[in-house]
């Protein structure tokens, strides 16, 4: 048994759960999150420690490199998409953030893979959904040099070159995209350093990412 857990348990019975009880006892009548956040597995990004949000206030889907895949409607399974259908359709969410960052492993992998990819790996193939962003990385890399556009690396460019791509990814799907056009959700592309604690947006202007505050 992870003693880990049972202690920090114990620690939010004491502490948190004690200190916020009606507030976690008004959760019991259903949650009304108005922000879905997509954000990376990494164990040093935690949306609700980042942004300091309760329990409640926040629909966070999680998985590897934060990635949304396109709408496709073959009968597999699709557990982002779900979610997102979730936070679009039942929850009525106004905003939904792809929250990429830094040192991301998945990305990592993607721009140190092998050329020969191995399709039986989940992760591989899971991944593949961010070739374009590898792609536009490298491509930048060609025009800028080593260091990339605006001084970033390749990785850091693959990182925020998949956070544009999943915003259009997040277009294909039509509630998505039929919400967005009645001005009834907005979709935003944030990219967080945690070691430098640092939050930029992208901007589809110019299709830079810039400090957000
Ligand atoms: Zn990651």
């Amino acid at each position: 048994m992870p003693e880990q857990l049972i202690k920090g348990y114990q620690r939010f019975r004491e502490g948190y759960f004690r200190r916020n009880k009606d507030h976690l006892n008004s959760l019991a009548e259903g949650q009304w999150p108005r922000i879905a956040i997509l954000s990376c597995c990494d164990s040093r990004v935690d949306p609700s420690v980042v942004f300091d949000a309760k329990p409640g206030e926040l629909f966070v889907i999680r998985n590897v490199a934060n990635l949304v895949p396109p709408c496709e409607t073959e009968g597999l399974f699709h557990g982002t998409s779900a979610a997102l259908e979730f936070a679009a359709t039942k929850l009525l969410v106004s905003d939904i953030v792809v929250l990429g960052h830094a040192q991301c492993g998945g990305i990592r992998a993607l721009m140190d893979r092998p050329e020969d990819l191995d399709m039986a790996s989940f992760i591989d193939r899971w991944m593949t959904l961010a070739e374009p962003a590898r792609l536009a990385a490298e491509a930048s890399q060609q025009t800028h040099g080593v260091n990339g556009v605006n001084g970033a690396n390749r990785y850091v460019a693959c990182e925020q070159f998949s956070i544009e791509h999943s915003l259009n990814n997040l277009m294909t799907f039509p509630w998505i995209k039929t919400r967005v056009q009645q001005g009834l959700l907005s979709v935003h592309g944030w990219y967080y350093d945690l070691s430098l604690g640092t939050l930029s947006r992208f901007r589809p202007g110019d299709a830079t990412f810039t400090p957000l505050c």
